[in-house]
């Protein structure tokens, strides 16, 4: 997935930010102009002022998050199985800089502690600058930042987490740590009796090889896994998938009913049956998994 900005003919005033698949079909965002442009050490961090999604963050040229409609991201990458855990406690975010996914795990009554492990620090700075609602989660005494390649950490912690969302999908982006084959068992390594690992593994339809090889690199690894959609607006092809699996044979059937109730107000995407439906993949997706 690359975005390429196209600059205007002379007489307009506003860019067009196209967030392609393989630069070949995908979506074009109209912005009237850019608020930042910056470069990490690890990539290139755009921010831009769009007609139809507000602000909008993207990195390495890929549009990561909209100031509207990235809801149902951070909704289903985080209440599904924080809802099917009976008590998350202690949960690990690897990537997640823009704090979508914090925010959403902080409204959890359950949960003690929050690791976010984000590789770049200028991600954070940026957020915190343009996106100050999505930065608000950073503020949480139950928040902790660590700057830091998610793959070194999870491999140098003695810590164990209840939850472990891995939102740094982004193949060929930064540092391609998070693709090596032994990521999936490191983070199977880092879990507590019980624990659940959600990855996030792009659209449903675009690299189906990707997507097999990640099932059959968990299915190794993990005694049960479910795989789920969302569909979302500012994505390319407007969904993604979700890989969620537990150490345990049956760790991924219960709901935690009490637990729902408790944010289920304050979602606008996920409810208790979009839990159900969002495992009930379309046939053309199911063959994916189970050829
Ligand atoms: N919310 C995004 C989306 O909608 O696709 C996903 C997050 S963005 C693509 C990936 C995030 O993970 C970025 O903030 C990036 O800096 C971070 N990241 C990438 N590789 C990482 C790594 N090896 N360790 C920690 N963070 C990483």
């Amino acid at each position: 997935m690359n975005s390429k900005i196209r600059h205007p003919v002379k007489n307009e005033t506003s860019l067009w930010i196209e967030n392609l698949v393989d630069g070949v079909s995908g979506l074009t965002i109209k912005a009237r102009h850019a608020l930042f442009c910056g470069s990490s050490p690890f990539q290139k961090i755009e921010v831009f002022d769009t007609y139809s999604f507000g602000l909008v963050l993207c990195l390495g040229g890929t549009v990561v998050l909209t100031e509207r409609g990235s809801e149902p991201y951070h909704e289903m990458m985080v209440h599904p199985a924080m809802l099917m855990h009976p008590d998350p406690k202690r949960i690990c975010i690897i990537g997640g800089g823009d704090g979508g996914c914090l925010n959403e795990v902080l409204r959890h009554p359950s949960v003690e502690t929050v690791t976010v492990v984000e590789i770049d620090r200028m991600v954070r700075e940026t957020v915190q600058t343009h996106f100050p609602l999505f930065s608000q989660g950073f503020n949480d005494s139950r928040t902790e930042l660590v700057i830091d390649d998610g793959y070194h950490f999870l491999s140098s912690t003695d810590k164990q987490f209840d939850l472990i969302l891995v939102d740094s999908y982004d193949p060929g982006g930064p540092v391609r740590s998070l693709e090596t084959s032994d990521f999936y068992s490191i983070v199977a390594g880092r879990l507590n009796a019980g624990g659940i690992a959600v990855f996030q593994i792009g659209p449903p339809l675009v690299n189906e090889d990707f997507l097999r090889d990640s099932a059959l690199s968990v299915s190794s690894l993990y005694a049960q896994y479910k795989v789920s959609t969302c569909s979302i607006r500012s994505f390319p092809e407007g969904s993604c998938c979700f890989i969620t699996a537990c150490a345990d044979q049956k760790g991924l059937d219960g709901f935690n009913r009490v637990g729902y109730e408790l944010i289920s107000d304050q979602c606008c995407y996920y409810s208790d049956e979009v839990h159900k439906g969002a495992f009930m993949l379309p046939r053309c997706v199911k063959r994916i998994f189970c050829p």
